[in-house]
């Protein structure tokens, strides 16, 4: 067995178990766990709520390796030439990344290690399909989620890799022989502010907590996943998505245990959401611009509104509508929004507001904690209509429907909307519509103890699409 020193960066992939680029390295030699933070290079640097998770994701792997890892501030590739410079180093391996600024200096540091003579190795640690190992028949790349999934992922020529065994060893060096970098606590991850120590008591950031949410979610959402799903009051859904980002559980072990479970609506179900996350890393690796540019370029022509005081009460969760506030205010208490809301406010913002949907895009990648610059440019795109599997733009969800429909006892607008709590069923989802008797008596003052609804439904929606109208008539 070898005794060279072998890098393992961490990027995406904050586990020990199932982690190929780790798991190599460890059969190659003495590995030397690096994590590099070029936040200030990336174009799309994750929000304060994904930066406190991944604050958490680190000291969990130091805790898990008892000791430190050497934390790097500066350019990916700049940082990891150094180290190579430096150090008698014989291998760089990493698991890859799918955006356009990572793959960029990826490209850069092979050029670099290949000119030296060192051993380069990035594997897929992120997806269940190479993005670009999925074509349509004439070469080109799907558009469209279902023809994606089924033909080019699930009968295509190849299947989700296995879930790797333990390492046949764990020989990890003593970073502070070598260059131990900065500290956890000064390498500027964990934002300044406080707001996020809140999400402490919603989350167990680690990567044995990755396995007990998904043993909760197999056990007790799975069941009737496919259509309790899209209630945002019920636990259906897996809670496993900022897990899934930061690699603290790999999309692989999520397949396999799910494939093991008695096969049925469900677990398909299951399987084909995972199906989309795949969808959006093929989207941003064949379509690098999807964070910054409509996919549909006639979008570019739409008339936005800027109104900096609507998208703030929005983005508090104030806008008088109140399955749009429930679910902003979800969002702004625990990092995360259940899915049905994400669409629910998403229409909101860009078609009742008239939001460009990068707004959006914006806040939720500063709140999310399970922000994914694939997953939330590609839904964004999905909500807005200018994608290329696109909600179409003219499809406009009525918030107080929704609500009615998908929170149908009004718990978890009662929940986050307690000042709506008294509130009879009829009235939870429209209180402007209710008699001054019926406010009077769940003790709510329209625009004193909640507010009115910042703008009418019915002509915002009219509005919208007399905006989409001429969109169409100028193509
Ligand atoms: P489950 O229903 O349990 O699904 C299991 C897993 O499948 C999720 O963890 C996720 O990895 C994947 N998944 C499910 N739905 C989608 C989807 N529509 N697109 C891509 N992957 C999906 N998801 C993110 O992970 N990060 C984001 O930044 C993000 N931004 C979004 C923004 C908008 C406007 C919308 C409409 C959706 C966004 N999503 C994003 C997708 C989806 O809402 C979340 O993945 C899901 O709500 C996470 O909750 P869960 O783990 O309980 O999901």
């Amino acid at each position: 067995m070898s005794d060279d020193l072998v890098i393992h960066v961490f990027t995406l992939d904050f586990r020990l178990k199932d982690n190929p680029s780790l798991y190599h390295a460890l059969e190659c030699g003495r590995v030397w766990p690096v994590l590099v933070v070029d936040h200030a290079h990336d174009p799309f640097p994750p929000g304060e709520a994904s930066r406190w998770w991944l604050y958490q994701a680190i000291q969990d792997i130091e805790r898990q390796l008892g000791r430190r890892i050497s934390i790097f501030v500066g350019e990916f590739a700049e940082v990891l030439s150094q180290l190579v410079e430096n150090f008698p180093v014989k291998g760089v391996f990493w698991n890859h990344y799918f955006d356009a600024y990572h793959l960029e200096q990826e490209r850069k540091l092979c050029k670099a290690l290949q000119q030296r003579g060192v051993a380069v190795r990035s594997f897929n640690g992120t997806s269940l399909w190479d993005p670009w190992s999925v074509n349509k028949d004439d070469g080109t790349h799907y558009k469209v989620f279902t023809p994606f999934y089924r033909k080019g992922c699930l009968s295509g020529p190849y299947q989700p890799r296995p879930v790797l065994a333990a390492p046949t060893r764990m020989h990890y060096v003593d970073v502070t022989t070598l260059d131990a970098g900065v500290s956890l606590r000064d390498c500027g991850i964990l934002p300044e502010h406080t707001w996020h120590e809140k999400l402490e008591a919603h989350w167990d950031a680690s990567e044995n907590g990755a396995q007990q949410q998904l043993k909760i979610f197999v056990e007790n959402g799975l069941c009737d996943y496919k259509k309790g799903r899209d209630f945002p009051a019920k636990k259906h859904v897996s809670m496993l998505s900022p897990y899934l980002h930061f690699g603290q559980i790999s999309v692989s072990q999520v397949w396999e245990a799910i494939a093991a479970c008695p096969q049925d609506d469900n677990t398909a179900h299951f399987h084909s959401e995972l199906g989309w996350r795949e969808f959006s890393y093929y989207l941003l690796y064949h379509f690098p611009t999807l964070p910054a540019q409509n996919l549909q370029a006639k979008f570019d022509r739409f008339p936005w509104q800027k109104d900096e005081a609507m998208l703030r009460k929005w983005q508090r969760g104030q806008t008088g509508i109140p399955i749009v506030d429930a679910g902003m205010r979800q969002l702004w208490q625990t990092g995360y929004m259940h899915n049905r809301l994400r669409m629910i406010v998403g229409s909101f913002l860009v078609k009742n507001m008239g939001h460009h949907w990068m707004e959006g895009e914006a806040w939720f990648r500063d709140c999310l904690v399970d922000f994914d610059l694939a997953s939330n440019s590609a839904s964004w795109q999905w909500v807005a209509g200018c994608g290329t599997d696109a909600a179409p733009y003219f499809r406009i969800f009525n918030p107080v429907t929704q609500g009615e429909r998908f929170d149908p006892t009004g718990e978890f607008v009662k929940h986050y909307v307690p000042e709506l709590a008294d509130m009879p069923l009829r009235f939870l989802f429209n209180p402007w519509e209710a008699p001054l008797l019926v406010l009077q008596a769940a003790g709510v003052a329209l625009g004193e103890s909640y507010p009115r609804p910042m703008l009418d439904l019915k002509q915002s929606r009219e509005q919208a699409l007399a905006n989409f109208k001429t969109l169409s008539s100028s193509n």
